[in-house]
């Protein structure tokens, strides 16, 4: 008896998992088991059309399922590109998709339910129903084959093996039936044709099995016999090739939950073909959650790519418009070569015009839905607006057009989110402006004190919470003619001619004391101003010139030698208590004064969300003043 290797840790854990599995669904092992062999036949085929030494032809290729009711054995066999002894230990000892599995576990929330549906955990789901599996196994171009074997959780062995034909045989061990749970089924015909047929139709390798049938016996027509046949259970065409009217939404979102690793349904399907220059038919998905990698570098965008029915590439990412790049799906098209290389992709023209047709298609679906149905655009927007904000910035706003109407904030007026076409539209005749106001959260931005002046005059404000919302807007510039304006922008140009005069009466009247202030403060703001748009609130900073406060705290917060600062404007309200105050300071206590004025601007940053320079200086002053 060979020693057992042990498996790797989070292998063990896996398949701990599968095996104490009370997860409803067994009956996916199958699914994941014949798509390892449909992975492992496609591998060969590709070998064959590069290697003109291996003479296969399409025919060669199936995948077989025997039940045998005595032993309580289900062999699966493939004539894949197998695997070799390392690839054995290497594949079937460790699990390829253990960073997602970590991500799970690390949450808490490892769900037998959930893990399954979510990640597809492949080859280990044979636990959930075998208490003993073996895989026999001969690579293409090696001499002899090995056997992997596992019984337990301890460990495997992997041992020399007889097998002739290049391919891999899967032999399941049943588990002994239980009160709750029949393992019987999984030998029974009917169930195993009918398994097959919801999980694996489309796979364009036969899946065979030898059934039972009935004929009439030769010698007394009367009584039937009955014999065995191998047959075909798999219809081997992929659901993109039917007709929509042979679909339904049921089996749309199954494919996609299967082919694309989802636990959830996709809020769209796109199901679409062009003729022309370039014919071909395309299956979109919306997900209804971004992939946990999604806003990070590790996520690669990109539509399957088949050349009539034979997958070519696993993401093309040329045929997504950037801006789009959440959206699953495939492409299939008759026209394209099957050993076409990433790099005449790059510069295919067949492929750029099937990309901006996709991306029309995908930008009407989404137009459809924010119109037709609000909630699902919402959940849409809920995980994917940030890619959308982006797309409108990225590239110098190439895509602004194109991703404008799709944008929506949320509104001071109506608290909930809106568009900026409802905005315009809800607009007061005399309004120039469509105004926003950035913060963290909407609960801060509502506390805003800078927001005042614009809510006072009955303008609705949009919250932009995003880092990336207002390098957006300045790329878009304007919608429907109007052009955007932040609550803390120097000059708000929302006052009447009578309250401007005001202002600057304001402004004359108490000119020294701004000066003073501002001169005291001049290492720190451009200048210190009388407020036209604080009502209740004693000050507030704002900017003057193209480069808000938040905009510096992004900028800023970027790894880049380089920082930038707003021109800072400290306003102060005139009406407030404390303006009498500092009035009096200047002509009483000018040290005093400078003091309040470095006090003041501390407490504008604090409300800003920015840090103080001096926590210590600033809690100093303030004990003294309270004193
Ligand atoms: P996944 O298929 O998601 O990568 P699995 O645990 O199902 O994860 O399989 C691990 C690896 O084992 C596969 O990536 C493949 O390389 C190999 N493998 C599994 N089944 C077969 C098979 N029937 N023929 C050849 N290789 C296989």
């Amino acid at each position: 008896m060979m020693a057992k290797k042990a498996f790797k840790s989070e292998s063990k854990r896996l398949l701990e998992l599968m095996i104490n599995s009370i997860y409803t669904h067994k009956e996916i092992f199958l699914r994941e088991l014949i798509s390892n062999a449909s992975d492992a036949t496609d591998k060969l085929y590709y070998r064959t059309l590069s290697d003109e030494n291996l003479s296969f032809s399409k025919d060669d290729f199936y995948i077989r399922i025997d039940a045998d009711k005595e032993k309580r054995t289900l062999t699966i066999t493939d004539t894949g590109i197998g695997m070799t002894k390392e690839e054995l230990e290497e594949n079937l000892g460790t699990i390829a998709k253990s960073g997602s599995l970590k991500f799970k576990t690390e949450n808490e929330k490892i769900e037998d339910v959930d893990i399954i549906g979510q990640f597809g955990v492949g080859f280990y789901s044979a636990f959930m129903v075998a208490d003993r599996v073996t895989v026999t196994s001969r690579a293409l171009d090696a001499d002899s084959a090995y056997c992997w074997e596992a019984e337990d959780t301890e460990g495997y062995t992997v041992t020399p093996a007889e097998k002739d034909a290049v391919g891999t045989e899967i032999v399941l061990y049943l588990k002994e039936n239980t009160e709750d749970e029949n393992y019987d089924e999984f030998l029974d015909e009917y169930r195993l044709r009918a398994i097959v047929k919801k999980y694996s139709d489309y796979i364009h390798y036969p899946i065979l099995m030898e059934v039972t049938k009935y004929r009439p016996k030769e010698d007394n027509k009367e009584e039937t016999e009955e014999y065995k046949e191998v047959e075909t259970l798999n219809s081997m065409i992929p659901i993109w090739k039917k007709a929509k009217s042979e679909l339904d939404e049921a089996t749309y979102n199954s494919f996609y939950k299967d082919k694309f690793f989802d636990f959830e349904d996709p809020l769209a399907t796109i199901h679409t073909s062009a003729e022309g220059l370039t014919s071909y038919t395309a299956l979109l998905y919306i997900p209804a959650h971004a992939p946990y990698d999604f806003y990070t570098k590790d996520f690669e965008k990109g539509l399957q790519l088949y050349a009539n029915g034979v997958m070519i590439m696993e993401k093309c990412g040329e045929l997504l418009p950037e801006c789009f790049r959440f959206v699953k799906g495939l492409v299939d098209s008759a026209d394209l070569s099957l050993n076409i290389s990433r790099e005449i992709l790059q510069h295919d023209r067949q492929l750029k015009s099937i990309a901006s047709h996709l991306q029309k298609k995908i930008k009407a679906e989404l137009t459809s839905m924010l119109k037709n149905d609000r909630e699902k655009y919402e959940k849409f927007y809920q995980n994917f607006s940030r890619q959308i904000k982006f797309g409108v910035y990225d590239n110098f706003g190439r895509d602004k057009d194109l991703l404008s109407d799709l944008l929506m904030y949320y509104s001071s007026d109506e608290k909930k989110m809106v568009t900026l076409s409802e905005y315009v539209s809800r607009m007061k005749e005399d309004q120039k402006y469509i105004y926003y106001a950035c913060g963290e959260s909407i609960e801060k931005i509502e506390k805003l004190p800078q927001t005042e002046l614009v809510a006072d005059k009955g303008c609705e404000i949009l919250y932009f919470t995003d880092e990336v919302d207002e390098f957006a807007i300045q790329m878009l510039a304007e919608f429907e003619g109007k052009t955007f304006k932040s609550v803390s922008a120097g000059d708000l140009d929302i006052e009447t001619e009578d309250e401007k005069k005001e202002n600057e009466k304001k402004k004359e009247e108490n000119k020294d004391l701004f000066l003073f202030m501002t001169d005291a403060l001049s290492e720190k703001v451009k200048e210190v101003r009388a407020s036209s748009r604080l009502k209740s609130h004693p000050v507030c900073l704002t900017s003057d010139g193209a480069l808000s406060l938040e905009m510096e705290k992004v900028l800023n917060a970027m790894p880049n030698d380089q920082k930038v600062k707003a021109e800072r404007i400290l306003e102060i309200n005139v009406n407030h208590p404390i303006f009498e105050k500092l009035t009096a300071l200047l002509s009483g206590d000018k040290d005093k004064l400078k003091q309040y004025a470095g006090v003041l601007y501390d407490c504008a940053l604090l409300i800003e969300g920015l840090p103080i320079e001096d926590p210590v200086a600033y809690t100093n002053a303030i004990c003294e003043l309270m004193k």
